[in-house]
């Protein structure tokens, strides 16, 4: 594995002009199994795989835990090397951004939904530095967990319109055996509070079995999965809501369960456990 840690050796780079498809895996670091299920992805679909680690200080609120997030370099590049990944872009902030940046990529009809609501302008500060990377590494695919769902539709929705000629592909989120969502913030729970972190994808998977078993009601889905998560007193939700695949629309009542067809909604919550904040949804 090659690593170039500044933009302008990675841009000199020739195996865009002879190698295809070049996959991409854009990640902040603290590597666990569900990106490394994206690089695997890559690695099956694609003749060179790239990942990214950077830390985006633009999608860090000011009260967030950019400096507190975890940042075990060493370790990403041996687990990486592991893979087989032919390069990691690495690069500085300061080296991305520049003294004079002064350009948003800004999605203005999904990015101040769900997370959006809690975070102003994290989305913004994904958009803008996913359009960078996409612009340096000019990947043929690039590899997203549906963990961030969200952020994935906004991805999506971002390529399309601004006409990069990148493949977005969505993959399935890496669970721990007890269906927490693995994410480089569950370092951050003390034991007691691991313990207790499954109840946010058990709610999710109660609700959907309750649509399955003929629940419509978005309200009382939602009614149910409060009055679930607030047994916990450790929880603080944030939001539970329930939206259209489509178009991120709200519904008042859902569908006919149709297991044959594409995604039809999906249930997503954030809440914060201790001083973590957690996300995980469910699509149905
Ligand atoms: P992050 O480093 O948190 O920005 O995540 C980098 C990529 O890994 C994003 O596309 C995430 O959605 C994806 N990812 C994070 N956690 C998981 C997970 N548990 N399963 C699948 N993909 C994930």
């Amino acid at each position: 594995m090659q690593i170039i840690d500044n933009v302008a050796a990675f841009q000199r780079l020739t195996f865009k002009s002879s190698e295809h498809p070049v996959g991409f895996v854009p990640t902040m670091g603290a590597l666990h199994a569900g990106h490394l299920e994206l690089v695997r992805r890559s690695k099956k679909e694609c003749a060179v795989t790239v990942a990214s680690i950077f830390l985006n200080p633009k999608q860090f609120g000011p009260k967030e835990d950019l400096s507190a997030y975890p940042k075990p370099f060493k370790h990403d590049c041996e687990l990486l090397e592991g893979e087989a990944v032919d390069y990691l872009f690495a690069p500085q902030a300061a080296d991305l951004y520049g003294d004079e940046f002064s350009l948003t990529v800004y999605e203005n009809r999904w990015s101040e939904l769900l997370c959006g609501k809690f975070r102003p302008g994290h989305f913004a500060g994904v958009t803008t530095v996913v359009a960078k990377l996409f612009n340096i590494v000019q990947p043929d695919h690039a590899y997203f967990g549906l963990k961030d769902l969200q952020q994935y539709k906004i991805i999506e929705k971002m390529t399309r319109e601004l006409n990069f000629k990148v493949t977005t592909i969505a993959c399935p989120t890496v669970r721990e055996s007890d269906g927490l969502a693995l994410s480089s913030r569950n370092v951050y729970l003390s034991a007691e509070e691991r313990a207790v972190a499954p109840l946010l994808y058990r709610t999710l998977d109660e609700l959907k079995h309750a649509y399955l078993d003929g629940e419509r009601s978005t309200a009382r889905l939602i009614e149910r999965g409060t009055a679930e998560i607030a047994r916990e007193a450790r929880f603080k939700l944030q939001y539970l809501e329930i939206r259209s695949w489509n178009d991120l629309s709200t519904m008042e009542q859902l569908p006919a369960a149709n297991p044959t067809a594409n995604p039809k909604f999906f249930i997503a919550i954030a809440a914060h456990l201790g001083q973590t904040r957690l996300i995980d949804n469910i699509i149905v």
